[in-house]
């Protein structure tokens, strides 16, 4: 695969910001100084190329809860959203609607011009074999990702176990087979359904396989009193302590993690992926991003994986508050997401568009009515920059969309047998009660 990309206006980092203007040269799937002979060409006139985005933390089983019906008595905090919505979905799910969430997750990752997802599976009664699922389906439509099943004790020893022994056997078959586009993180739940066993079998599972845990972290109060109540420390404190805390670390939410527990954090180097519209739609609470410090990423919390979508909420968010938060903002914590993936993949350019770097790229088919360079660029991503932009997105030097649709499958024949397979885990969901699980400490 050798191509040129004519034309465009070319982001070549984030982090810090570099833009230029020319053609861009691939060669055998990476950014390249310079184009073998005989390179295709793709005219990129006016069009704005940058890197493409990374999703720090998602769940593709959501993707098919969109709309569903709902006819249980509301939620009225954090803990019954889990019980009444997310833990009964969960339960419901079987092998072909994890596919199916997996493909239409995908799918409208890469319209939006999204390259890789950080993802945290949850399927009680479907545990073996999932992630292979996941990644199978994610690698048909070309989406790079880093996968993790989600260990917890809320649904008793024995599928506690199965977690574990998902994560380790996908582990071992990533190690082994290096597939092009997946790589694995020990996926836990959260410190409030995980009991000291569990979360030392995670941890140890993590360091086997010298790979991160990824684990919702703070995200309410109940997290933090349950830790206090079971363990007499918070939530960062407790991971700490199980040896679950290291610079491989992804932990999601941190709304509530403390002053002290931040620096726990910081200290170990690890992760926080920031996903300002699920804390916002769950009412959670904000985390406080001059606490969490440097390392801070971004994800959706499965809110689909829309990147330019969550960076804009996430500033917005922010400036409600804080008027000295420049538009470069979300910048930083996009480059930080690439840089958790780069690490699972031993790719240190991966997120950039630097000589080298896997050529993981969206054209953005964008007249800019204003001037655009470096000192202008932070300006377009928040105000005017977006999804719908999307024209062609390249995953390991493939295309993978192109022209505004999905380059390697019918994406009207994926979205109908979606359809088919969301009215048949509705129904299932239908005769599922509240989870009855409790944290310790109260909700
Ligand atoms: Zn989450």
């Amino acid at each position: 695969m050798s191509a040129v990309l004519t034309g465009a206006t070319v982001v070549t980092s984030l982090d810090p910001l570099r833009v230029s203007r020319g053609d861009l040269a691939l060669d055998d799937r990476r950014v390249a100084a310079a184009a073998g002979s005989g390179a295709a060409r793709r005219d990129c006139s006016g069009c704005v190329v940058v890197p493409g985005n990374v999703c720090a933390h998602t769940h593709l089983y959501s993707a098919l809860a969109r709309g569903m019906p709902y006819a249980l008595e509301p939620p009225a905090n954090f803990l019954q959203i889990l019980q009444r919505i997310w833990w009964r979905l969960d339960r419901a799910l079987d092998e072909e609607s994890v596919r199916a969430s997996a493909l239409v997750g995908a799918m409208e990752a890469l319209l939006s011009g999204t390259t890789t997802v950080v993802d945290h599976h949850a399927s009680p009664n479907a545990i073996d074999g999932s992630l292979d699922v996941i990644a199978e389906a994610l690698q048909s439509l070309g989406l790079r990702s880093v996968l993790c099943y989600e260990t917890t004790d809320r649904d008793g020893p024995e599928r506690s176990r199965a977690g574990i022994e998902e994560n380790r056997r996908f582990l071992a078959r990533v190690r082994d087979e290096r597939p092009p586009l997946a790589r694995g993180l020990v996926g836990a739940h959260a410190s409030f359904t995980l009991d000291d066993e569990t979360l030392a079998a995670c941890a140890g599972a993590a360091r086997e396989f010298s790979v991160g845990l990824h684990v919702h972290a703070a995200e309410d109060g109940v997290d933090e009193r349950d830790a206090i109540a079971r363990s007499g420390v918070r939530v960062a404190e407790r991971l700490d302590r199980a040896g679950a805390l290291d610079e491989r670390t992804l932990l999601a939410h941190g709304v509530h993690l403390d002053e002290q527990e931040a620096a726990v954090v910081a200290r170990a180097n690890a992760t926080v992926a920031h996903n300002a519209r699920s804390n916002m739609n769950n009412s959670v609470g904000r985390a406080s991003l001059d606490v969490l410090g440097g390392r801070v990423a971004l994800g959706t919390d499965g809110i689909g994986s829309d990147m330019f979508e969550e960076s804009r909420a996430a500033f917005f968010r922010l400036r409600e508050d804080d008027l000295a938060a420049g538009a470069g903002w979300p910048l930083a914590p996009l480059a930080e997401s690439a840089r958790l993936a780069a690490r699972s993949f031993g790719e240190p350019l991966l997120g950039t568009l630097e000589p080298g770097a896997p050529a993981d790229l969206v054209v953005l088919d964008y007249d800019a009515p204003t001037p655009l360079d470096a000192a202008s660029f932070a300006g377009h991503w928040i105000f005017g920059l977006s999804s719908r932009y999307v024209r062609d997105v390249m995953v390991g030097g493939e295309w993978v969309v192109t022209d505004r649709r999905l380059a390697r499958v019918d994406q009207r024949e994926l979205a109908a047998d979606a359809l088919g397979a969301a009215e048949r885990l509705w129904r299932r969901l239908d005769d599922l009660e509240p989870h009855g699980y409790e944290p310790e400490g109260g909700s």
